[in-house]
C-alpha cells in the first residue's frame, strides 16, 4: 500500500512521544515538526500541513486530558482526530436516491478515470443497481472502445459515438438514452484533455450545465505529487466537486499529494483505486484509513 512511508514517519514521531518520561512543551513542539516533515515529504500541500500542524499544536499545548486519560493518550488522540477532519471526517458513501442518479466525472487524461468509471459501475452493479454508462469524450477516439471493452463482459452498456464531435450534444442524447431504458445510475465519463486547459474546463462546465448531474466525481491520480492541489483547484472553479476518486494508491505513491486535493476541493474522497483490474476499487473510510496510517 501507498502511503505505508508516511504511515511509518508519524509513527516514528507518536513513539517519540511515548518513549518520552515528561512531555513539555519542547517535546510536543519536536513531535509536531517531526509530524510536519512526514507529511510535506508524503507530498500533503504545505499550507494544508502547516494549517494541520498548527491546529494540533495549539490543542495539544493547550487542552487538558479527559479524565482518565494521560497527556500522551490525549495527543495522540488530537493526532488521530486532527488527521481524520483533514480527509474528510465521516464516510461518505456514494448516495443513489433518485432513478435515475445522474453521475459525472471530470478529470484529467491519465489518471485513471476511465478505469475508474468501469470499476464504479461494476461496484454499483454489484450492489444491484443497473448502471448506464457515456462516454463523451470527443478528443480521445479510444475512449468509447476502451470504456466498452472493460465493462462488457459483465453486461454493462456504454452509449457513445466516437465520429462525433460535440461533447455536450453526446452527453446528453447519452443520457435520455438511458433515461429511456429505466436504469438506475447513468456515469457520463468527459474529456480529460484538449487542445488547451480552458478548453477542458469549459466543455466541463457546458456537459455539466447541459445534464445537471446529481453528483460530479474528481477523479485524481495518487501518484502526482504536489500537483494535485492546484489541478484540484482548477476543476473545482469550473463545477462543484462532490466526491474524488483518488487512483493508483497500489503503487509507490507518496499519495500525500491527491490527499490534499480533498482539502482543496472541500468534497471527500468516496473511493480509492487499488489496482488495474476492475474490482480494484475501495470505498475510502477516513477514520479507518489514518487508523491504518497510524497503525
Ligand atoms: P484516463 O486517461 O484518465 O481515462 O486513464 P485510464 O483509465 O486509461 O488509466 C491510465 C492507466 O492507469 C491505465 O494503465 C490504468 O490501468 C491505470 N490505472 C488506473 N487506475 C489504477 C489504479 O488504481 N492502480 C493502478 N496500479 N493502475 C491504475
Amino acid at each position: 500500500m501507498a502511503l505505508e512511508k508516511l504511515g511509518k514517519a508519524l509513527n516514528n514521531a507518536l513513539r517519540k512521544l511515548a518513549r518520552s518520561g515528561t512531555v513539555d512543551e519542547a517535546l510536543i513542539k519536536e513531535v509536531v515538526r517531526d509530524i510536519q516533515r512526514a507529511l510535506i515529504q508524503a507530498d500533503v500541500n504545505v499550507r494544508m500541513v502547516l494549517q494541520l500542524t498548527k491546529t494540533i499544536e495549539k490543542r495539544a499545548l493547550e487542552e487538558k486530558p479527559p479524565a482518565g486519560a494521560s497527556k500522551k493518550e490525549h495527543i495522540i488522540q488530537i493526532v488521530y482526530e486532527e488527521l481524520t477532519k483533514f480527509l474528510g471526517k465521516e464516510a461518505k458513501p456514494l448516495e443513489i436516491k433518485d432513478k435515475p442518479t445522474v453521475l459525472l466525472t471530470v478529470g484529467i487524461q491519465g489518471s485513471g478515470k476511465t478505469t475508474s468509471v468501469a470499476k464504479l459501475a461494476r461496484h454499483l452493479q454489484k450492489r444491484g443497481y443497473r448502471v448506464g454508462l457515456v462516454c463523451s469524450d470527443t478528443w480521445r477516439p479510444g475512449a468509447y472502445y476502451q470504456l466498452k471493452q472493460l465493462v462488457e463482459p459483465f453486461g454493462i452498456e456504454v452509449f457513445g459515438d466516437p465520429e462525433e464531435k460535440d461533447a455536450v450534444k453526446l452527453a446528453r442524447e447519452g443520457v435520455e438514452y438511458f433515461k429511456g431504458k429505466g436504469v438506475d445510475v447513468i456515469i457520463v465519463d468527459s474529456a480529460g484533455r484538449h487542445k488547451e486547459e480552458t478548453g477542458l474546463i469549459e466543455e466541463m462546465k457546458q456537459i455539466s450545465e447541459a445534464i445537471k448531474p446529481h453528483e460530479v466525481i474528481l477523479v485524481i491520480d495518487g501518484t502526482i505529487g504536489q500537483q494535485a492541489y492546484n489541478q484540484a483547484l482548477a476543476f473545482k472553479e469550473a463545477t462543484p466537486i462532490g466526491s474524488i476518486i483518488v487512483t493508483k494508491l497500489d503503487g509507490s505513491a507518496k499519495g500525500g499529494g491527491a490527499l490534499s486535493a480533498v482539502a482543496a476541493t472541500g468534497a471527500p474522497i468516496k473511493f480509492i483505486g487499488v489496482g488495474e483490474r476492475i474490482d480494484d476499487l475501495e470505498p475510502f473510510d477516513p477514520k479507518r484509513f489514518v487508523s491504518r496510517l497510524l497503525g
